[in-house]
């Protein structure tokens, strides 16, 4: 069984919250404990896990990334998009969270973002699940 969250990002960068999506998932499947596998099948896009409380968090992150990895440079793919996928492999197009009791595990101030970056866009997440009591 594989599930999809879709997802429109509205800028050229752009971290969206998709934490609430993927609980509404795991309600749906009514998996009580696991693993949710959780996969962006694109090139120029990513996934990671921060702090959502604050949001000055993900903007800082975004910034920081723009710096280091700016979208004017020595590159020579011709899509003009070099740093989108740069920045896509080094955030990594993969997370794993346990699911206990119904519920993700994460952490108080913990957020799972679908990292844009060469946006805006439709994008699609992939979630499959391992569940342990069947
Ligand atoms: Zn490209």
């Amino acid at each position: 069984m594989v599930r999809y969250i879709n997802v429109r990002s509205r800028t050229r960068t752009e971290f969206i919250d998709i934490t609430e999506k993927v609980q509404e998932v795991i309600n749906e499947e009514e998996i009580k404990s696991g693993i949710c596998f959780l996969y962006v099948p694109h090139t120029t896009a990513g996934i990671t896990i921060n702090e959502g409380a604050d949001p000055s968090v993900q903007r800082d992150i975004q910034v920081t990334l723009n710096k280091l990895i700016p979208f004017e440079g020595d590159y020579l793919h011709r899509e003009g998009n070099s740093a989108a996928h740069i920045k896509s492999s080094i955030v990594g197009a993969s997370r794993s969270v346990i699911i206990d009791d119904g519920r993700l595990v994460l952490g108080t101030w913990q957020t799972i973002y679908f990292c844009e970056f060469d946006g805006p866009r439709h994008r699609r997440v992939v979630l499959k699940f391992i569940s342990d009591r069947l």
